[in-house]
Formats: C-alpha cells, structure tokens, sequence
C-alpha cells in the first residue's frame, strides 16, 4: 500500500540507521470497525494532522488471509523503510513502527496474527532491519504508554501472548517529542486515562496545533496535578524564576508561568533577604501577614541589591515593567512604582515602603 493510502504531504527521510524494532497495539478492539489500517491512516492524517500513517507495518488480524503456510493476517506495508515516520516521538529517526491492531487489555491475539508477527519480524531481521526490538512504552519518555500490551518477546518465538506489560503511572508533566499532539499523548479510552479536554483543561494557555518539541506540558485533570508549564510562558518571569532558584532555591519550574507558586517564592525571597541585611528573624513561609509587614524596609531611589530586584520582578508580575531586572533603583524603577501606585490608588510617593509592598503582595488587597 505504500504511496496508495492517505496523506498529507509526505514524512522525511530518516537520517539514521534503524536499530530499533518498536512493536505497537492501536488500541481498538480487533473485530470491531476502525481496527485497520485505513482507520489509522485517517486518524493519523486528520486528527493528528501527520503527514501519513504513523507506522511502517500495519497487522490487521481482521483480514484473515490463506496462504501456502497457512493463515496470516494481512500486514499493511504502508511507507518506505527509510521514510521517518512518527510513531515514538524524538526517537522516529532510527525506529521502525510496528503495530499490530487490536486493543490488547482486553483481546487475545489468534493464531494468524502470532503468524504473521512472527513471519514479519523474521523478514525484518533476515534484511537487517533493526537490531532491538521494543515496545513503544520501553522507548525514552513514554514508559506510561499502555503501548504494546502483549509480549512481543513470545510472538516472535511463536509462543503466543497473553501476558500483558504494566505501563507506568502518567507523570505530572510530558515533554513534547516529534509528531506528538495533545491527541496521540492522550490515553484512548482507558478508566482513569487521561482524555484530550482533560489536557486542554489543564494546559489553559496552549495552542494544541502549535506544540513545540521540548515543551513542557501538564498531563491532565485527571491526576488533579497542575503544574505549571511554558504553555504561558513568559521571558522575563523565566528570567525570575531562574534568579529565584539560584539565589533563593525556589526549586520553581523555570516555566515563565505567572502565578501564585511565584508569588510566594518572592515573598520568601522578601522574608530571606530581610532576615539577612537587617536581622529581622521573620518566618520564611512566603505568606504576606503583619510580621512581614511590620519588618518592611522602604526602598526608595538610589537602592541597590536585592530588595530592589525583589520589587522590580514584583512590579513586573503585576503587569509593571520597569525595563531590565538589574536590581537598581533608578528613573524606569520609579516610574514603574508610580503608575503601579496610582493604579492601586495608595500613595503614590514613588517610595516602596509598607504599603506599597502589601498591594504587591497581599492577595487580599
Ligand atoms: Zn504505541
């Protein structure tokens, strides 16, 4: 079928050898429709917007067929072997994408697809294609993939399968690697799986049609777990994030995320610094109440250090630019504080003091 199924536009050559055999199910009942490879081809073409069927070889044990061996399923060869396919993500360039159909959590594979594996992978190996053979949840960041759930090592013996392989627990965040979509990392239909809303859900800020290799995203409602990622990334905040873990160890995701996980590493940052330059002994709980009120030091044009990069990075979270976070208080700093207190409606005297620090910091007001 190579060149005949549906595509749009075409996958790139693989600039590396194959070493890698990566066995997949698909994760659709075997009888029912949809388990084929024409199924697959539009999934992968139209929802996940690929370029073509993500695997090489296509297992259908629907199409049973009869040969002078006896029955196989039919296997769909669907690409060149040296076209990159996506399949596993940053490791596409040297694996070959096997999948048989079938959801195996719950089929059990006949006998003429345990054929027609082991008939493939022989073929594969006589022409030496590939030296390992994996599962796509053994491949570098997918060991939560319920992909494949049978025993590959067994079908290539003939010994059959029916042992099925535990994927590991969904991780807080996936790392986006090549060809992945908010609908390929999505678990199909598993109880307690994680669905594309729930990741839209949770990743508010994200474009799901421009994910970028190497981001960071949050993996769903479905753990209760937010953590924020640079789907609402911001330069300067990561800039603070980065000053914050260095200088304070924060330990804050360097994400860019503007929320309350920052505002508290700079009330702790606040507390720190008070304690040291004029011993104030305050709790460093990153909560904003009297004490740390109480212990503000105003700091005022001219300041130098740490205070000082402490209110420009919150002025900056509040939406108040000052230029560049370089811990000086000057003309762009002042201005700054000025349209932040007038906006706040507190005295505008161009002074960070008690009240200007409870307006960036008390949440209550
Ligand atoms: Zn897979």
């Amino acid at each position: 079928m190579r060149g005949k199924l549906k595509s749009k536009g075409t996958y790139s050559k693989r600039t590396k050898t194959i070493t890698h055999r990566v066995w997949h199910h698909s994760l659709t009942k075997k009888h029912l429709a949809g388990s084929e490879a024409g199924s697959f081809v539009d999934y992968h073409v139209n929802t996940l917007g690929w370029p073509g069927v993500g695997y090489t070889f296509i297992i259908e044990p629907k199409n049973v067929i009869n040969t002078p061996n006896g029955k196989r399923a039919r296997i769909v060869y669907a690409h060149d072997i040296d076209r990159r396919t996506y399949h596993v993500g940053n490791s596409n360039q040297f694996s070959l994408g096997i999948c048989v159909a079938g959801d195996y959590r719950y089929d059990t594979m006949d006998d003429a697809t345990i054929a027609s594996f082991a008939d493939l992978h022989s073929a594969l190996v006589k022409d030496n294609i590939g030296k390992n053979d994996t599962s796509h949840s053994e491949m570098p960041g997918y060991s939560w993939k319920a992909c494949c759930l049978y025993d590959y090592r067994k079908l290539i013996k003939w010994q059959g399968s029916t042992t099925p392989v535990t994927p590991s627990p969904a991780p807080d965040t996936n790392t986006i690697q090549e060809g992945d979509t908010l609908w390929s990392i999505a678990h199909k239909d598993g109880t307690g799986g994680i669905q594309v809303k729930d990741l839209i859900k949770a990743n508010p800020c994200i474009d799901p049609t421009k994910l970028k290799i190497g981001q960071k995203i949050n993996f769903g409602i479905a753990k209760d777990v937010i953590v924020q990622t640079d789907t609402c990334s911001d330069e300067k905040i990561r800039s603070i994030h980065k000053t914050l873990n260095s200088r304070y160890k924060a330990g804050l995701f360097v994400d860019g995320f503007n929320g309350p996980k920052t505002q508290t590493a700079l009330i702790k940052a606040l507390q720190t610094e008070l304690n040291m330059q004029f011993n104030k002994k305050l709790v460093i709980d990153g909560k904003w109440g009297a004490k740390t009120k109480a212990a503000i030091v105003t700091v005022k044009k001219g300041a130098k250090g740490n205070l000082t990069w402490i209110l420009l990075a919150a002025l900056y979270a509040k939406g108040f630019n000052s230029g560049s976070l370089d811990s000086e208080f000057g003309k762009n700093t002042e201005s700054a504080l000025y349209k932040f207190q007038k906006a706040r409606r507190i005295s505008a005297d161009k002074k960070a003091g008690k009240g200007t620090f409870t307006a960036l910091f008390d949440e209550r007001g």
